[in-house]
């Protein structure tokens, strides 16, 4: 199991991104749950961490009211997906369509073992406009025992009378300070060695996803050299010298690599930003050369070589 399975979030508490995790907190603690939600954010931003999160709060057996206790039947059905009360649906697939449909006359049945059904509705978005019609009717007047958690990347797709029957919880891209709490809990588990400049390398280049974030402190726990001698190469100079067309100290850096795959996204990154800031069009013909590496980079059995090519191309 990866690390970005492994140390997903399993109560509140270890939700990282601080509005979400308030905001949740307020709602659990007034003792109110609403019967349907909204989750809406881009994609890695831990929606469907939480909805699971969310089910298992309702329908722990030693509920507190405020965070599932991981432990019992149900929450522990819950986290491996087998749990027949809660019950995940893709929108995106015509399954989950022809779910909605029929739900009208589902929800009305009462929950097998748990205390509530919990319907997990994911890229909500791509409901048909029949389906979310269905959907509406029961969100008007949901059972007693029933909650829905409706999760999208693209919420202003979603028809606006569901939007004003559920309550609406943004998740926003993670800040430095949240990567780094989620990077925490793995190096406290796998109990990790790694300075404060190395950790602060991994959250400047995962770019405000967790998956990244985790990805990069695993490769970095199995093999110390990985990451390190890549972020050792500074990008900054490295676009200077590249953009000066010195291919020398350019190909040196890109054999030190040892991620290009990221060090393809940072160069492409700091390019972005030299094009928007100060409209260098004479640095397009390098980008398309460079984001058309990045392809290549996935397929070629030399991972450099592509990099490597584009490199040759603009300097000759
Ligand atoms: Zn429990």
């Amino acid at each position: 199991m990866t690390y970005y399975l492994k140390y997903r979030p399993q109560t509140i508490e270890e939700i990282d991104i601080t509005s979400v995790r308030v905001s949740l907190t307020n709602i659990l603690k007034s003792g109110n749950i609403p019967h349907a939600f909204l989750f809406a954010g881009p994609k890695g931003t831990g929606k469907t961490s939480l909805a699971r999160i969310l089910a298992k709060t309702i329908n722990c057996e030693n509920n507190n009211k405020v965070t599932p206790c991981g432990a019992c039947e149900q929450c522990i059905s819950i986290t491996s997906g087998t749990n027949i009360d809660v019950i995940e649906m893709d929108a995106a697939s015509n399954r989950g369509i022809d779910d909605v449909r029929a739900l009208r006359d589902i929800v009305k049945l009462a929950p097998a073992n748990a205390k509530a059904k919990v319907y997990i509705i994911d890229e909500a978005h791509m409901l048909t406009t029949e389906a979310s019609n269905a959907l509406l009717k029961t969100l008007e007047e949901p059972p007693a025992h029933v909650y829905f958690i409706l999760a999208t990347t693209n919420p202003e797709k979603l028809i606006d009378t569901i939007k004003s029957r559920t309550t609406f919880i943004s998740f926003t891209k993670a800040t430095d300070e949240e990567i780094l709490r989620s990077l925490k809990r793995v190096i406290k588990g796998e109990k990790i060695k790694i300075t404060n400049d190395n950790l602060n390398k991994i959250v400047k280049i995962s770019k405000g996803s967790f998956r990244d974030a985790v990805k990069y402190l695993e490769q970095y726990s199995h093999d110390k050299s990985f990451l390190i001698k890549d972020l050792e190469i500074d990008v900054e100079a490295f676009v200077e010298n590249l953009i000066k067309k010195d291919i020398k100290s350019i190909l040196t850096d890109v054999k030190k690599s040892k991620n290009i795959e990221s060090l393809t996204d940072q160069i492409v990154d700091i390019l972005h930003k030299k094009l928007v800031n100060s409209h260098a069009t004479e640095l397009i013909p390098l980008i398309e050369l460079i984001l058309e590496s990045s392809e290549m980079t996935k397929v070629s059995p030399i991972e450099e070589l592509p990099l490597e090519i584009a490199i040759l191309k603009w300097c000759v």
